[in-house]
Order: structure tokens, then C-alpha cells, then sequence
């Protein structure tokens, strides 16, 4: 049985970035099946910070200052946190990471992730507003607010060189502009902060995923519940195992996040993506906070959402499926209660999700090296929300054979094999 009509393409993970490569390729006129094994938005994309990153030019560098390295390894700092017995898995990935955060070689990586970040503003407002979901997105840029002189003059040299650089707008914010713009703060704690004009945000990532399925399915799309990992060749094409019986089309995109190596593994695929595990929790106070802001030092950002105020953590390096250790949480609740009355938490417990990061922080966008007529969008490390519709976009018009809009050589999945 065919489950699928007549579907032309199927995009497995119904994330951000699979609903957008959805999107994408119905505008082109295709028959598109999405396919997920719940329903659209519930992982990563639901859990993020909300963050639609313009300024997000520069990707985030492995520490090339070993100061911070060893504050890392002594577990003194929150940002980072890791379990030791992942380290062995992880040596690999992180040695590459490293290698490719050297400086010369991440200016260059800087230089091609501008061209994809130059474009996520405007590639989500054509979904945003054709979805409805104006409602759910804010326009005021967010904030890293600092606690010590050190780091914030470090931080606001390095703000203005990058504005300069890619042409963005911010404002360094000394402690009159913080009292004036981050009220709700406790600014006699802080020295100064960083406000990245240029940012847009979201009060509920989920929503906005789910609204943008919406807009897919109404067009005529089709979803489905399904397990990628029954993805297999049919020589014509691609077929999957869907609720509704095998699906088949011409071609397939991996869109899976996290869980893409475990599908490409099966095929025979590689690629070298490690996890950065992240927590989240809400809570009901927090009220007056409108902007997002970063505790930068103590790695913890403060996000107003639909649900509350969300408490992010940031990275943990850790095997994916192994038990959720929040430890930065708790850190977290109490430095920024330092800054803010969090109140009491609304959610039972804390939510686990995972960045899926490439070692060269780029995602990884374009045909599998391999196998006609699969496709990959994945990869998208700390700025997939804020990627989605640039990427789906740009593998939508090389699935097509039309012109691409950016560059997709950097992307491009032949680059690790
Ligand atoms: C704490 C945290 C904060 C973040 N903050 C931001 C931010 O502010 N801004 C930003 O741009 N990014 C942020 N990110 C990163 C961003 O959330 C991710 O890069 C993005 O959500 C990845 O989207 P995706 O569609 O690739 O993956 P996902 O959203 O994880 O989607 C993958 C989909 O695949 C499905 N799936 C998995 N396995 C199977 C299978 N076997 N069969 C069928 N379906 C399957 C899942 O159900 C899921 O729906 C943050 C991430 C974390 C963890």
C-alpha cells in the first residue's frame, strides 16, 4: 500500500528545519509527505531559547584560551558541564572542533555562516506572516548582560568590531542605559550589557513550528507518523514505514536534528556530529523582564515566554541518550533569582534537548554523497530556529536544479567525506 498519494518528496523530522524544507519545496509546486514519529515541533525546536539570530554571524568557537579550558575540565564554570565518561566518544569531534575554531580558519567559517544568517530574518517573516503567527514573534532584539568590567569590555569590543564587520546594529549599554532599558534587572549587579538590535524572538517555538505546519498542510501537504529509521532505497527512490502503510516518493531529506546520525548511520554515513544537551525549566515569576538577556558569565539565559519565564542552560556534554543530569539548572534558578524573582517552577520537571553540532559549525545542507535523490538538513547547532527557513530554502532550490539564493559550497555534505 502507498500511503502517500502522490508525493514527490519526503521530509523526515517535522522540526524547524524539516517544516521549513516542507514549506520551501511546496512553494516550488511539489507534492510534499512530512514524516515524524510525533508530532511537528516537539523536540528541539519546541525547547530552544526562542532566539531568531541575525546577529549570529560568528559561530560559536571551541575555547581557544586555556584558562577557559581548565575552568571547563574543573567543572568551575556553568556554562559547560560534562560527564566524564562521554569524554572518550567525544575526543574525536571535539579535537576537530577545535582544530576548526582556530582563528584564521573560524573567521573563514564566520564569513560563509554570514551568508546563511544574513538571511533568516527573511526567510522566516515570508512564514511567519503568511502562517498568521505575528502574534508570537517580538521584535526587540535580546541582551548578554555582564557582571564583571573584564568581560564586558572584552564583549563590547568585540560587539562593535562584528557590527562593523557584517553590518549590524546594537547598543553597549553602560549602567545608565541599563537602568533605563533593563529594568526589570537588578543592574547594580551588573556592569554592562550588549544589545543585539538586529535579533528577533519568539514566545513559544513550538507554536511557531506548529503554525507553520498549518500553513504546509493547508497548501495540500501531508504529515504523517512514521520511523525514519525504516528509510530505505527502493532503486526509484525512497520508502518509509508511516502509520498509514509504506511511503514512497523520488527522493527524501534527512531533517532529523539530533537523530540523524542513528538514521545515516544505517546507510553508511558518518558524518561528525557531536550533541551539546541543553535544559530548560519555566517558572512564574519574572514578569516585568520583556527582553531576553543572558547571565553571559554565569551562562544562563533568562527568555519570557508564553509559558513563563524559561531558564536556559548551556552546554553539557554528554552520550545523547544518557539520563539527564541538571545540574547547570540549579545553578542557574539561583543566579538568576540573584538578578530577578524567578517564583516557583510551573513545569514538573526540567526539559532535556540536544544541539546537533558539526565540528566545523556549519550545518550541513545538500545531496548525500552517496545515494540519488537523498537529501540532508541537519546539523544545525545552537542556531536552527534561527536557520529553519534560510536552509529550507536553500536545499529546497537544489533539489529543485534552480539557482541558489546563497553559495551552498560551504554546506555542502561532500565537504566530510
Ligand atoms: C537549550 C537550547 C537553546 C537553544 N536556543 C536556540 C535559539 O535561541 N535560537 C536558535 O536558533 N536555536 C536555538 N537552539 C538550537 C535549535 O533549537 C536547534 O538547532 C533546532 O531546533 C534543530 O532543529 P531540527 O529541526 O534540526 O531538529 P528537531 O527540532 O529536534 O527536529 C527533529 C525531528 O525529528 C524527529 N525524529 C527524530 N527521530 C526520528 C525518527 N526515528 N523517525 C521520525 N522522526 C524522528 C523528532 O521527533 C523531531 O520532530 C537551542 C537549542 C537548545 C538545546
Amino acid at each position: 500500500m502507498k500511503a502517500n498519494g502522490d508525493a514527490q518528496c519526503l521530509v523526515l523530522g517535522a522540526g524547524i528545519v524539516g517544516v521549513s524544507t516542507a514549506l520551501a519545496l511546496q512553494a516550488h509546486g511539489l507534492q510534499v509527505l512530512l514524516v515524524d514519529r510525533q508530532g511537528p515541533g516537539k523536540e528541539t525546536s519546541f525547547g530552544n531559547a526562542g532566539l531568531i539570530q541575525r546577529e549570529a554571524v560568528v559561530p560559536y568557537a571551541f575555547p581557544r584560551n586555556w584558562g577557559k579550558v581548565v575552568e571547563v575540565a574543573l567543572r568551575q564554570g556553568n556554562d559547560v558541564h560534562y560527564h566524564l565518561g562521554a569524554l572518550p566518544s567525544l575526543v574525536g569531534p571535539l579535537w576537530r572542533y577545535r582544530w576548526h575554531s582556530e582563528p584564521e580558519r573560524h573567521a573563514a567559517i564566520a564569513r560563509s555562516y554570514a551568508t546563511l544568517i544574513e538571511q533568516s530574518i527573511t526567510e522566516h517573516v515570508t512564514w511567519i506572516e503568511m502562517s498568521g503567527a505575528s502574534d508570537l514573534v517580538k521584535k526587540d532584539g535580546w541582551v548578554q548582560a555582564f557582571r564583571s568590567n573584564k568581560a564586558f569590555e572584552a564583549a563590547a569590543s568585540e560587539s562593535q568590531a562584528r557590527a562593523t564587520g557584517f553590518g549590524l546594529n546594537v547598543d553597549v549599554l553602560g549602567r545608565d542605559g541599563m537602568r533605563a532599558r533593563l529594568d526589570a534587572l537588578r543592574t547594580d549587579l551588573l556592569q554592562g550589557a550588549i544589545h543585539w538590535l538586529d535579533a528577533w524572538t519568539v514566545s513559544d517555538p513550538g507554536a511557531l513550528v506548529g503554525r507553520y505546519t498549518k500553513l504546509f498542510l493547508a497548501n495540500g501537504g501531508r504529515l504523517a507518523l512514521g520511523d525514519a529509521c525504516s528509510l530505505r532505497s527502493t532503486g526509484q527512490g525512497w520508502a518509509v514505514k508511516t502509520d498509514h502503510g509504506i511511503a514512497e516518493a523520488p527522493s527524501a531529506v534527512v531533517a532529523l536534528g539530533p537523530w540523524a546520525t542513528t538514521v545515516l548511520s544505517r546507510l553508511g554515513y558518518r558524518l561528525p556530529i557531536f550533541v551539546k544537551r541543553g535544559y530548560h525549566r519555566h517558572y512564574d515569576g519574572g514578569a516585568r523582564l520583556k527582553i531576553p538577556t543572558l547571565d553571559a558569565e554565569h551562562g544562563v539565559m533568562m527568555a519570557p515566554m508564553s509559558r513563563g519565564l524559561r531558564l536556559l542552560t548551556g552546554a553539557e556534554f554528554a552520550a545523547a541518550a544518557a539520563p539527564p543530569t541538571p545540574v547547570q539548572l540549579a545553578v542557574a534558578e539561583r543566579t538568576a533569582n540573584e538578578l530577578i524573582d524567578i517564583g516557583d517552577p510551573v513545569d514538573p520537571q526540567p526539559w532535556l534537548g540536544a544541539r546537533p553540532c558539526t565540528v566545523d559549525m556549519k550545518p550541513i545542507i545538500g545531496a548525500a554523497p552517496r545515494h540519488n535523490g537523498l537529501w540532508f538538513n541537519l546539523g544545525h547547532g545552537h542556531q536552527g530556529l534561527t536557520l529553519g527557513p534560510a536552509s529550507g530554502r536553500l536545499l529546497a532550490e537544489l533539489i529543485l536544479g534552480v539557482a541558489p539564493y546563497i553559495d551552498p559550497a560551504p554546506f555542502s555534505p561532500r565537504r566530510f567525506t
